[in-house]
């Protein structure tokens, strides 16, 4: 009998597309032997037959050079050979000739070209790789042997990476992509994997535990992790050294075993001469402390931290810290597994990675930075402290004013919804998008509004603030108007839903370097209490009270980013604005001024400009833009984004939005121009960016700035970095106040409690509070406290504070 082999029929359609070879090495490769595979060819590729020779491709070639390889050395494939329709790889079916066809082809080529590793860019490639099904967005970065039989990338060496295409949309993904590539650079040279080696130890019984913890060396670094939080802990790893960490699985202990195991750890946990790392260290210090009574003592690393220290924009969780500063696999899957086994596993790898991250990342920081990274470790303390503080809540009045603002809410959602004769609300009563959009762009026929993402107008129709607010001001009409009021009472509504704990106090959980300029981020408390008390609005801050006896105070930076921009001015031949602010002027009334009598105020002298500033009321319109103007034109921000900031901030604040024209924003930004040399500042900036890419702080903490760095969207990276600094030195300075009440031994009483109790803190105030007797003392020692040189770009100056006190945070009436 005849035997067939079975034979895939090719629809002719497929002979007749273009397909575009895979391309072998044009040199000879006499290091590295790397194969680059992505998913199909596009218009470009089709076009010239070549793969990777489009936009993408181009930009790749430029990404290969900038970490040592050589485009010409390499060889580059694809999964399809074939352009699919629009570009979209799924209208081929993975079975379907197109897939399989380009599949059998790469096998072939692979096997010619025999690579020591295979790139694979994006989920196409990935997914030809594997049996399991992943994303591109988790495994980007993870080394691993190919064991799917059927793939070309057959018991190969792979390394997965972000596909450039989609980088090009995503910058953020840039660096990712970059790091990703320098590690199969240097995997191209041979074909074996080696990937960590770690001893994680599940099943060591109560005794081999609590030997292990009591006898653990005095000085011996210790990596902690816990699983679970409040609501269940079903274990915690160790681990001194990255090759072997130690799980505790609570439930695998009777009674007795778990009581003796449970105080050694506290015990080991308390130890002030066993320095401790973690990973974000405040979220296990808080479930420990809050929940458990257990306090961790000696916090010396947190790698959330120092990976921020190192690599700013970057993204801080353990999973992507492990494939940067390890050679870790993507593991990070195994926390949602149903067996235990395989958590408690999971648990000690973490211990043992984070000890890893912690070890390589000691290797690159050193120096200044070293010492701000320090700084921001010893900033864990109050900020915990904070954590677990909390503050008095006065939920009789916030439920008093809950039952009048819903009364409210509910009459204007009634108007509403008869102005346009259909129920706009959804199930929780805030109106809901898509009615919204209908009522509006469909029946009420009000021009579209489009969603925007990074500064960028899509395709999406939006109902969003920004959107209503813009639709108002050219309309502003009885609907909008109400819409616009239902949409600020939902966000009263919010606030005011916040929750307390049952001891009746609000919390909130913090992160020191929150966002990459190193702002204090903060949100919702484990115990699920709170919420980002950072935005709480000035009229919802009397529920914020201070504790019986007890005043409570809020200290400001006052103008505090522009004494940077002002320290950079001078440096760079502009003092202007240093000696207005020494003279105690404030740049937004002197901008005000120079709008409202023209250049003529130039040529007074500072006392009278003190004098005439006096007359600027606080909460005239044109003050309030005109901080939005001096910041926004210090990080060159066009007119168009300036007028929505300020439209966007007045709403918040008031419910009541203020428009700014752009002559209006155009005239106050000139006015400013015309005092300050501010465009020295931006030459500067762009200059910094085109020559190294990096700026390292007056505080000493250095930024690598990922983003385009020549051509198209350098402006975008000058403006991260005009604004970089001035928010650096703010936090740093907030963070030295905070910093000084936490050390001063004479805040302490005889049994260490605070006296000066830090509650909350913003990027540029704090908020404490001290027992009402205390009251003379504790105001000089906040002015203390605040009394703080920094000096940027060699110019000295001490920022200095607005402070006001009362009974609660909306009720700071006196000042101090
Ligand atoms: N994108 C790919 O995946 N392959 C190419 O060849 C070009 C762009």
């Amino acid at each position: 009998m005849e035997t067939t082999t079975p034979i895939i029929e090719l629809p002719r359609i497929v002979t007749q597309r273009r397909t575009v070879p895979n391309e072998f090495p044009i040199i000879e490769p006499t290091s590295y032997r790397i194969a680059l595979i992505g998913e199909a060819p596009g218009e470009d590729e089709e076009n010239h037959r070549r793969p990777f020779v489009g936009k993408s491709g181009s930009f790749l070639t430029t990404v290969l050079r900038e970490v040592g390889i050589d485009r010409l050395q390499v060889f580059l494939g694809n999964i399809c050979q074939v352009r699919p329709p629009g570009n979209r790889i799924e209208a081929f079916s993975w079975g379907g000739p197109e897939i399989q066809e380009g599949l059998k082809c790469l096998d072939e080529d692979l096997k010619k070209f025999k690579p020591n590793v295979c790139v694979l860019l994006g989920n196409t490639p990935l997914k030809a790789a594997r049996t399991d099904s992943v994303k591109i967005t988790d495994w980007r970065g993870s080394l691993f042997e190919c064991d799917n039989v059927i793939s070309p990338f057959f018991g190969r060496k792979c390394i997965s990476a972000l596909h450039p295409a989609f980088v090009l949309r995503e910058f953020s993904g840039f660096p990712l992509l970059k790091f990703d590539l320098k590690r199969a650079r240097d995997e191209g040279y041979s074909p074996q994997l080696l990937l960590p080696q770690r001893e994680l130890i599940t099943n060591a019984d109560a005794s081999t535990l609590c030997d292990l913890i009591d006898t653990w060396p005095v000085g011996r670094r210790c990596s902690v992790d816990i699983e679970g939080g409040l609501g269940g802990w079903p274990c915690v790893s160790l681990s001194a050294q990255p090759t072997r960490a130690y799980t505790i699985p609570w439930m695998r202990f009777d009674e007795s075993e778990h009581q003796r195991v449970l105080r050694a750890f506290a015990r080991l946990m308390e130890r002030r001469d066993v320095p401790k790392v973690l990973q974000n260290s405040l979220y296990d210090s808080f479930v420990l402390a809050y929940g458990f009574g257990i306090h961790v003592r000696n916090v010396a690393e947190d790698t959330m931290l120092k990976g921020w220290e190192i690599y700013c924009e970057l993204p801080k969780a353990l999973g992507v810290q492990a494939s940067i500063w390890t050679r870790e696999p993507y593991y990070k899957f195994q926390r949602k597994a149903d067996d235990p086994e395989v958590l408690y596993t999971y648990c000690a790898r973490d211990s043992a990675v984070t000890m890893e991250v912690c070890q390589n990342q000691d290797n690159v920081l050193n120096g200044a930075s070293l010492k701000h990274y320090r700084t921001n470790v010893e900033m864990l303390n109050p900020l915990l402290y904070m954590e677990l503080r909390g503050i008095k809540y006065d939920t009789e009045n916030v439920n008093k004013e809950l039952e009048s603002t819903k009364k409210e809410i509910a009459t204007v959602g009634e108007e509403l919804c008869q102005l346009a004769g259909t129920e706009l609300r959804g199930a929780k009563g805030s109106l809901s998008a898509k009615r919204l959009s209908a009522a509006l762009y469909d029946t009420g026929k009000y021009p579209k509004q489009y969603k925007k993402e990074q500064g960028r107008k899509t395709d999406k129709l939006t109902t969003d603030i920004e959107a209503l607010l813009t639709l108002r001001k050219k309309f502003n009409d009885n609907f909008l108007n109400l819409v616009i009021k239902h949409r600020h009472l939902e966000g009263i509504i919010e606030t005011l839903n916040i929750k307390c704990d049952p001891d009746g106090r609000v919390r909130c959980g913090y992160n020191v370097v929150g966002t990459e300029t190193g702002r204090l981020t903060c949100y919702t408390s484990p115990t699920g209490a709170g919420a980002n008390l950072q935005t709480i609005t000035k009229k919802l801050r009397n529920n914020y009270r201070a504790d019986t006896d007890y005043d409570l105070c809020q200290c400001d930076l006052a103008g505090a980013d522009g004494w940077t921009v002002a320290a950079r001015l001078t440096s760079l031949g502009d003092r202007t604005m240093l000696d207005d602010l020494l003279y105690g002027l404030k740049i937004a009334k002197v901008i005000v001024l120079l709008y409202d009598m023209g250049a003529e105020i130039n040529e007074l002298c500072r006392e009278s400009l003190l004098n005439l500033m006096r007359v600027v009321d606080g909460d005239d319109w044109r003050y309030f833009s005109c901080k939005r103007v001096q910041h926004g034109t210090n990080y060159d921000m066009g007119i168009p984004t300036l007028c929505t900031q300020v439209m966007k901030d007045s709403f918040k604040l008031s419910g009541e939005p203020i428009y700014m024209s752009h002559s209006e924003g155009r005239a106050f930004q000139d006015s400013y121009k015309y005092r300050y040399r501010v465009s020295l500042y931006h030459a500067w900036g762009a200059a910094k960016i085109v020559a190294d890419g990096t700026l390292t702080s007056a505080v000493g903490h250095t930024r690598v700035f990922f983003g385009r760095r020549f051509g198209m969207g350098v402006h975008d990276t000058t403006k991260e970095l005009l604004a970089h600094e001035p928010q650096l030195i703010t936090t740093y300075a907030t963070n030295t106040a905070m910093l000084n009440l936490w050390n001063d031994r004479d805040n302490r009483r005889p049994d260490g409690s605070l006296i000066i109790e830090p509650l909350h803190q913003v990027h540029d105030a704090l908020l404490v509070q001290w027992p009402t007797v205390m009251r003379e003392w504790a105001r000089a020692k906040m002015h203390s406290y605040f009394n703080n040189t920094v000096e940027v770009a060699g110019v000295k100056f001490t920022i200095p504070f607005e402070g006001r006190y009362g009974r609660s945070w909306g009720e700071l009436t006196e000042s101090i």
